[in-house]
This record gives structure tokens, sequence and C-alpha cells, in this order.
């Protein structure tokens, strides 16, 4: 069996799958850090006292790696400040102060009659990988799709509590299928695998209605457990072909998108609206009433947990992204960003890391990774501060995904010493 078929028994919690998504109408201010992306941090292009209106750009892309970005709301700017991101980076935020009215820009639809127009449209757009990755999308997908045999759609979606991709399947497929359509038409694209998680029952039936419509789509109901979702296991499951380590799917012919991303290019092709707003999960055993929430980008995690209602109890921890392989933030002035897929609000007995003891060398991280990377080799390495034998362990290659952690019996913190490693090869290739 190839190793990223491997999969772990996490509860998946999917508790906002089958209500309706709210929209938040309502905020109070926006903070819009420059780096939502994978690449160099946007130029603001207003400055404090200026009005702006939701979908006003109030930044440029510095260079092609890198993507727009637009108001949300509609007030004043109040600050243009300096941001400290997740990793560390300080980026400029714009600060919008809301004006109550939601007052949208007059926008149309952009004028795209070849691959150059849809790539500089989608560049246009704001749109980067909203599965959290982050990645430029116009740069993905600006390859020769004569060399690309399947484009995969990923709508596997297989972290806890997370219901976002889920929810634009549910509530989106034209804007899906209007892109689709675009990419066929413009990029030449012929074969197309949508795979979505076998536990996502409403959204397999329209993509499977979708591709009565749209030649060439085909749709896979995919396993839904973690960590099939990963790029690695996507491939394989959707082509049967094994993504080497250190490749990416386009070395074997392959471009893998995540649905939401295909949803809002789909919506920017037709109105001409930006990326403004997203799906979030709101979640976690301190939500009485968990959410998805189609929320303005920039918005407060303190305002978005006010929306959905009281908390049950104190969080002990507020996670963006998953729970496997979110992010805690600092504070819940975070703002949401263009890649932030959920919002998770978690108690202590969530959070609780048993005491960790010595490895008995089960073997079960490296039996269990789906990389096939052996996490118990790589902390005795990181240990010794020897690069040279991280490099050789392939720590690079690891994804984060956390499965060597959550099953490890000794408790050790496998994938925060992996990260560790990691920052240490880079330092010392620098
Ligand atoms: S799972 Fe834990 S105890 Fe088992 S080999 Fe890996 S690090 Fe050691
Ligand atoms: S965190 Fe890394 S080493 Fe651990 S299971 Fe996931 S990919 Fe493998």
């Amino acid at each position: 069996m190839a190793f990223f078929l491997n999969s772990i028994p996490v509860p998946l919690k999917k508790n906002t799958a089958d209500k309706p998504a709210l929209r938040m109408t309502e905020v109070k201010s926006v903070t819009l850090p420059m780096l939502m992306h994978k690449g160099t941090p946007a130029t603001p292009v207003v400055k404090m006292g200026d009005l702006v209106k939701v979908g006003t750009k109030i930044a440029e892309a510095n260079g092609e790696l890198s993507s727009p970005i637009y108001a949300s709301i509609s007030g004043k700017v109040t600050k243009v400040c300096d941001y400290l991101t997740a990793s560390g980076e300080r980026v400029p935020a714009v600060i919008i102060t809301a004006d109550g009215e939601m007052t949208a820009e007059e926008l149309s639809a952009p004028v795209v009659n070849s691959r150059e127009e849809l790539l500089a449209a989608i560049r246009e757009s704001g749109v980067v990988g909203l599965g959290g990755a982050g990645f430029p999308t116009h740069v993905k997908l600006d390859v020769d799709f004569d060399k690309v045999d399947t484009l995969i759609v990923n709508g596997t979606e297989c972290e806890p509590y997370i219901t976002s991709d889920n929810h634009t399947m549910n509530e989106r497929v034209d804007d899906i299928e209007y892109t689709l359509n675009a990419f066929k038409q413009y990029f030449g694209v012929k074969h197309i695998v949508i795979g979505v998680g076998d536990n996502k029952k409403t959204s397999l039936e329209n993509m499977k209605a979708l591709a009565t419509r749209v030649e060439g789509v085909e749709v896979l109901a995919l396993p839904s457990t973690y960590s099939h979702g990963s790029e690695e296991a996507i491939v394989f499951h959707t082509t049967k072909k094994v993504l080497p380590q250190g490749k990416l799917p386009i070395d074997i012919g392959c471009v893998v998108c995540n649905v939401t991303t295909l949803a809002e290019i789909g919506k920017y092709l037709q109105t001409g609206i930006p990326l403004v707003e997203r799906y979030v999960t709101v979640d976690g055993s301190c939500v009485k009433e968990p959410q998805c929430v189609i929320a303005p980008i920039g918005v407060s995690l303190e305002e978005l947990f006010a929306f959905v209602g009281e908390f049950e109890c104190e969080p002990e921890r507020v996670v963006v992204g998953g729970p496997m392989m979110g992010i805690t933030v600092p504070s819940l002035a975070t703002p949401v960003l263009k890649t932030t897929n959920a919002a998770l609000a978690l108690s202590p007995a969530e959070t609780k890391f048993p005491k960790e003891s010595p490895c008995i060398r089960c073997g079960r991280c490296t039996n269990n990774c789906p990389l096939g990377i052996a996490p118990a080799a790589i902390e005795k390495a990181y240990a010794k501060r020897d690069v040279e034998e991280l490099t050789a362990l392939q720590v690079n290659a690891c994804m984060e995904c956390g499965s060597c952690s959550y099953l490890c019996p000794a408790h050790r913190p496998l994938v925060q010493t992996n990260k560790l490693a990691k920052m240490l090869v880079k330092e010392a290739n620098n």
C-alpha cells in the first residue's frame, strides 16, 4: 500500500455541515494585512482618511508571485500600520473602520476572450489557494495545459470540523461550473476530476449533476478520513499516479485546485466582484452554536465568534484552520485572512497535551506517516542538530499533518520537532 493511503481515526465532528452558511453583514472594522498569500506582500494604494467601498482595490500585487487586496467593507481607512504575520514577518496592514452601509463599488465582469485574459482576470480577482495554502492561483494555472492530463478539483476537506468547501459545493455550484467551462474554453482543459469526501452527500449529488452538464468532468467519492485530502492522496485517488517526494503535481501532468478557489474565480468572472469574503467554519467545543459563516476578509476573530453567539466555556486555545494543521493565534484581534477556512475555540480538554515519555520504538509514527517519513529518527537527528542527517531523512517533505504526534503512545511532540528541524535545515542552507 502506498504510504499516503494511510489514515488516522480522528473524529471528524462536521457539526456545521447541514446548516446553511450565514453572512455577516455588520462589522465594526477590518484589518487587511498585505501578506495573505505565498509570495511578496502587496503594496497599499490607499492612505489614512480615504473612503472605500466593498470591492475598492486597497493594495496592488507586487510582482507576479503576489496578489491584490480589496476592501471587504465600506468605510474609512483609519490606519496603515505594521502587522506581524504568523510566520513572523512584519508587513503593512490597512485598517478600515466601517460606515455600517456595506456600500459596494460599481463593478463589471472582466472581458475574457483568451487564455492570457483569463489568467489576468484570475490575478486581478485577488484569488489565491483558499484551501489554506494561499499560493497565487494565476501562477499555478499559468502552465501548458497540453501537458496536463487531469485538472483535479479538491473537495475532500478531511480536517475535523471544517465544512467550508462543503458549503461551497452545496451553495455555489453555478460559480464552480462557470469556472470549469472557462478553463475548458481558454486553457483547453479536457479532463477534470472532482474529488469529494464520501461523507458529503449533498455535495456529491451537486457535483454529479454538474458533471452531466460539463463535458469531460468526472466525480469521485473519496475517503473522508484524515489525511486523505492531502495533495499526494488526492492525486493518487483520482489518477492512480504517485507523486514523488519533492515533486509538484504538474511534474506528473496534474494540476490540483481547491473547490472554493474555483467558485471565487467563477464569481469574479461573472460579476467583477473580487475576493472580499469567504466561508469560515466557526466551531470547537467552546462554541455553543457552531456555524459556517460568510465573513468579510479582515474581520477580527472576536467579532466572528460574537456573531455566532456566546462561548459555552472559556477557550483554552483559539486555532485558525483545522485542529490538526491549524495555527494557534495570539489573540482574538487576529483577522480572518484569505486563507482562513476555520476558527476554532478549543476547551482545555481538547487541547490538553498528555505528559511525554521516552520513545518506545513502536514504529507507529513511521508506519502511519502518509509520506513514509521517519519522525522518531528526525527527533534524534534534531537533538544532535545534525542537518545532514535531517536532510537525508527528508524532513522538508513533511506536510505537518500531525498524524505521527496524534498516534504516538509516548506523546512525543513529533510534528513540532519536524517544524523546528525544517527551520534548522532552511537556516543552514541560507
Ligand atoms: S510513535 Fe512515538 S513511541 Fe512509537 S516510535 Fe514513534 S516516537 Fe517512538
Ligand atoms: S507530520 Fe510529517 S512526519 Fe508526521 S505524519 Fe505528517 S507528514 Fe509524516
